[in-house]
């Protein structure tokens, strides 16, 4: 396919670091010393304004979008150190990306996409209504979109290419790919850390639906969270006040977007066709609701 695989803007130069990789959100450097991103010891992740939506990395940036999910990313960290320890080492970067770098340790990731599901949507819900079950998990006969999974399961995914959709796999294809014993641990670790998350979110009116999270490991074999955590990027954030099994929930993240896209901006999104640049309006509500979603659950204002 390779749908979506440009690039809006590229990775700023940074000094003391060198660009190794991109993401569609993310820039990826290691020590300019460093011989090749596999002998690095550190990276500096550094979280662009880019916004994708249907897999598509769009025109617009999102003014200060890095800067919220960096800041809430660290946030959660904090929150969830006493179940896991995580990547990060500083934020004390080059000037240029101040707020939205982070120089974290190079770990060893594992090749699964470690996705928590309290709620039924999503591919996790075309699943169900495909099959009645959701990556080899059972769930029972009439379900409805949004309604609560309880207990949350593990569903997790394979790592896609730039451009690709993630894939759901069954427990024992991650079993296949890092063991037994480590697959259990992500599983538990994932279903554990979501559980803490979805009890603070909801203390300040947010239901955390689902999220994804990326382990890894520390030279010592340590494993701990990598990536960004439980951001509008990462999870599924609703409202909880308007929650309503039975029908979409309103999205804490890309809802303008998403709308706009596919209702009055006359693109097509099963074309091969990039989308058009937002309009500032979408823009700015979109970056409103990305700061209220940071305000909400830190109880910070933005910025912090
Ligand atoms: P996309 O998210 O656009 O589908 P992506 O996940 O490859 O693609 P980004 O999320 O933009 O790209 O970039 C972050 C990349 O860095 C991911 O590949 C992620 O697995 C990796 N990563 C995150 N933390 C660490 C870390 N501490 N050590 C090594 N790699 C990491
Ligand atoms: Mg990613």
């Amino acid at each position: 396919s390779g749908a979506g695989a440009g690039l809006s803007a590229a990775a700023p130069e940074l000094p003391g670091w060198k660009h190794v990789y991109s993401g569609k959100v993310r820039d990826l450097y290691i020590p300019a010393d460093a011989a090749d991103a596999a002998s690095a010891e550190s990276l500096l992740m550094v979280a662009s304004d880019r916004i994708s939506a249907y897999d598509w990395v769009l025109d617009s940036e999102i003014p200060d979008k890095g800067k919220v999910l960096t800041g809430l990313s660290l946030w959660w960290f904090d929150q969830l150190s006493e179940i896991i320890g995580n990547h990060v080492i500083s934020s004390d970067v080059p000037e240029a990306v101040r707020g939205r770098g982070l120089i974290v340790a190079n770990l060893s990731m594992f090749p699964v996409e470690c996705v928590a599901r309290g709620y039924l949507t999503g591919s996790g819900r075309a699943d169900y209504q495909a099959t009645g079950s959701v990556c080899g998990i059972r769930l029972p006969a009439g379900l409805v979109e949004a309604d609560r999974l309880e207990p949350p399961i593990f569903t997790p995914a394979t790592k896609a290419e730039l451009g690709e959709h993630d894939e759901n796999v069954s427990f024992d294809a991650v079993a296949k790919t890092v063991g037994d014993d480590t697959a259990a641990k992500l599983r538990d670790l994932t279903v554990e850390i979501y559980q803490r998350a979805e009890a603070i979110a909801r203390e300040r009116g947010i239901i955390l639906a689902d999220t994804k999270f990326e382990f890894g490991t520390l030279a010592d074999g340590t494993i701990v969270l990598g990536d960004e955590v439980l951001t509008p990027d990462s999870s599924r954030f609703w409202d909880a006040e308007g929650y309503e099994p039975g029908q979409t929930q309103s999205s804490f993240d890309k809802q303008f977007v998403r709308d706009w896209l596919t209702t009055e901006s006359g693109w097509n999104k099963s074309s091969d066709t990039p989308p058009p640049a937002l309009p500032d309006e979408v823009v700015e509500k979109t970056r409103a609701r990305y700061i209220e979603a940071f305000e909400k659950l830190t109880g910070q204002t933005f910025p912090a």
